[in-house]
């Protein structure tokens, strides 16, 4: 028999996995502060929610999908809370991206009720939602994952077990931490190029055969030449998730000279005004201080 999930966070990532776990033929409870999503879901066969309280009371695998490490301290912990309607024995998940102490705090609570944790972070964005094609970084009892890995095939395609409870949110860390100084890299390269006269376009292919190939220069890359910074993955969360790796590396004695520049760098974007465009536009900070409009 198939669990009744309760589904908590139905936005941009959350609804498509939502639907995903609807046509898979899961019961889904769901909840937001946000009406239209949930309306939706309820259209295409979801029971409603008011609170995430009640989304655990009537189900067996609480998920969350939510922005940020206080909104998951509050949908699990607060009043009206997760926590209030849990029973021991059912499983919590959060998908979101947060911090790995926060998710060590709420698992340690969740634990003491009888409820184990997994946090399981994705990558892919929206179009990985949408698709179910996500890679999903799990931390947790392994016992746990195992139970509840049929749910996470119906959501992504590369689902990873990292280790004990937080390491999912570290491997996210890590993940951003790559993306976020590769993309600076290839803003510098190409601001570089058009600089010096030579066409970045050009640049690009040329130096995708080599060393300096990856997934950034090729789609990112594309991105920076042709001008389009429509989102994507906003720079407002990838300023959140460097906010969080830069944290973890504070908690573990780990300098992180070139995601504490970037950092700084998408804060300043946040600043200007920028902070709904892709994170490919970064390149136009690399630009401005180049003296290029
Ligand atoms: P989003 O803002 O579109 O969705 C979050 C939803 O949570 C919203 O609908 C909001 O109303 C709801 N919400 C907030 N607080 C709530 C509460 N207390 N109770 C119930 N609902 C509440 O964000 P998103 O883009 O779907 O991202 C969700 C998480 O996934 C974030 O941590 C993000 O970093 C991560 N993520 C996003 C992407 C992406 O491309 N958008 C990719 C990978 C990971």
């Amino acid at each position: 028999m198939k669990p009744t999930i309760g589904f908590i966070g139905t936005g941009i990532m959350g609804k498509p996995m939502a639907h995903n776990l609807l046509r898979a033929g899961y019961a889904l409870v769901v909840r937001d502060v946000v009406r239209a999503p949930v309306e939706e879901l309820v259209k295409a066969g979801a029971a409603e929610a008011s609170s995430a309280r009640e989304a655990a009371e009537r189900s067996e695998v609480v998920i969350t999908m939510l922005p940020d490490s206080p909104d998951v301290q509050a949908a699990a912990l607060g009043p009206d809370g997760v926590i209030e309607g849990v029973r021991p024995g059912s499983i919590y998940i959060d998908m979101s991206t947060i911090s790995p102490i926060t998710t060590r705090e709420v698992a340690a609570a969740m634990t003491a009720r009888g409820v184990p944790m997994l946090d399981a972070p994705v990558s892919g964005g929206q179009k990985g939602a949408e698709e179910a094609t996500l890679s999903i970084m799990v931390g947790g009892p392994k016992d746990v994952f195992d139970r509840v890995r049929p749910i996470f095939e119906v959501m992504g395609k590369n689902i990873v077990h990292m280790g004990e409870v937080g390491a999912g949110q570290v491997t996210k860390a890590c993940n951003q931490i790559i993306v976020g100084v590769t993309l600076l890299a290839v803003s510098e390269a190409l601001v570089l190029a058009r600089k010096s006269g030579v066409d970045p376009a050009r640049v690009r292919e040329a130096l995708m055969g080599g060393f300096a190939h990856s997934r950034i220069l090729e789609l990112h890359g594309q991105r920076m030449v042709e001008r389009n910074f429509a989102p994507g993955f906003r720079i407002r969360l990838h300023h959140k998730d460097l906010g969080i790796a830069l944290a973890a590396g504070k908690a573990t004695g780990t300098p992180l000279f070139a995601t504490a520049l970037v950092h700084e760098i998408l804060g300043a974007l946040r600043a200007m005004g920028d902070e709904d465009l892709d994170h490919s536009a970064i390149a136009r900070f690399v630009e401005r201080a180049g003296g290029l409009g």
